[in-house]
């Protein structure tokens, strides 16, 4: 049995699907992303980067918002609300971290729910509580919860350990998770800074998750014989990106893992597509609503 679970190669088929259905049902850059970037932040513009040849690839138009590091918080907030009323963009993407004097929650809150395609907005947070399907789940959450259901694993029943609270990551992946739907119905444990004693409860995870940002987090003694590993975390370190498992000595005691690069990240962008997809598809039937 393979034990590493290929997130590019899951990745790639639900990329080749959209494809085809950009191109048969709406036609190429027809549905448009608008990526909003303020300063100079390396590591936002490689993000930035990666998302926009993703969009290229699928035949969704990106479209360039690039603000100055020094830029008022009302200036941002000016250019969502004239995208918010733009037909021709179906979705907005703020990246983040925004530069200190940025109050990140207020911006967020000024996109329109209905093209919140990263799905950080308090409505469709909230929806996702309450169990709506009717929103957009943020992209990492959504992307781990494919993955692990492209890859055969069960949730159902199972203990999921997520090491990390984070409100992007480790809080909405606890509440989709335990969610009672098809496919969900996790049993679900969080855990953070001051959780005392970890590795009491990371070996019981039949799924441990996690999203903490610490190269080596997660050692052999920390995981269940048998259980699934689902990492994370992406760590600069010896200029190689590495997740938070220790993966050498984590592989053999596990049943099946998730390898950085190429597990976890490339589900969070194909989210970002099939979100924007969505958020389309949307739009058109509300022009339909007569
Ligand atoms: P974050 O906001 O810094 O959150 C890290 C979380 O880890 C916090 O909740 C923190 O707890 C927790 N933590 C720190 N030390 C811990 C410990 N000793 N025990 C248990 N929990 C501990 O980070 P993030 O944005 O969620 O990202 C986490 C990692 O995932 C990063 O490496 C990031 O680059 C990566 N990431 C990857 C993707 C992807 O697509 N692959 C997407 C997003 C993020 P407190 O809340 O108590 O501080």
């Amino acid at each position: 049995m393979n034990k590493i679970i290929d997130g590019t190669q899951i990745s790639e088929d639900i990329f080749n699907s959209i494809k085809n259905d950009i191109s048969k049902n709406v036609g190429i850059n027809k549905i448009g992303l608008a990526f909003i970037l303020v300063g100079e932040d390396s590591a936002s513009k490689t993000y930035v980067n990666m998302k926009k040849r993703a969009c290229a690839r699928v035949g969704i138009l990106s479209l360039d918002y690039e603000l100055p590091a020094n830029s008022r918080e009302i200036e941002i907030i000016d250019l969502i609300h004239k995208l918010n009323s733009d037909p021709k963009v179906h979705g907005i993407l703020v990246q983040q971290p925004f530069p200190l004097h940025i109050d990140t929650k207020r911006v967020v809150f000024e996109i329109d729910p209905k093209k919140d395609v990263d799905g950080f907005h308090p409505m469709n947070l909230g929806k996702m509580m309450v169990g709506d399907t009717d929103c957009f789940y943020p992209c990492t959450p959504l992307g781990i919860k494919n993955l692990i259901e492209k890859s055969n694993i069960e949730l159902e029943k199972k203990h999921v350990v997520i090491c990390g609270r984070s409100n992007i990551v480790g809080k909405p992946l606890a509440t989709l998770l335990v969610q009672n739907q098809k496919g969900c119905n996790a049993t679900v444990t969080i855990t953070h800074r001051l959780t005392e004693n970890l590795g009491f409860y990371t070996k019981q995870a039949d799924i441990l998750i996690s999203a903490v940002g610490k190269p080596k987090f997660i050692t052999e003694d920390m995981v269940k014989e048998g259980g699934v590993v689902i990492d994370v975390g992406m760590n600069r370190l010896n200029n190689k990106l590495v997740g938070d498992v220790d993966y050498d000595n984590v592989f053999p005691k596990v049943s099946k893992i998730t390898p950085v690069p190429g597990g976890v990240g490339p589900m969070t962008i194909v989210s970002l597509l099939s979100n924007t997809y969505k958020s389309y598809f949307k739009s058109q039937i509300f022009l339909c609503d007569y």
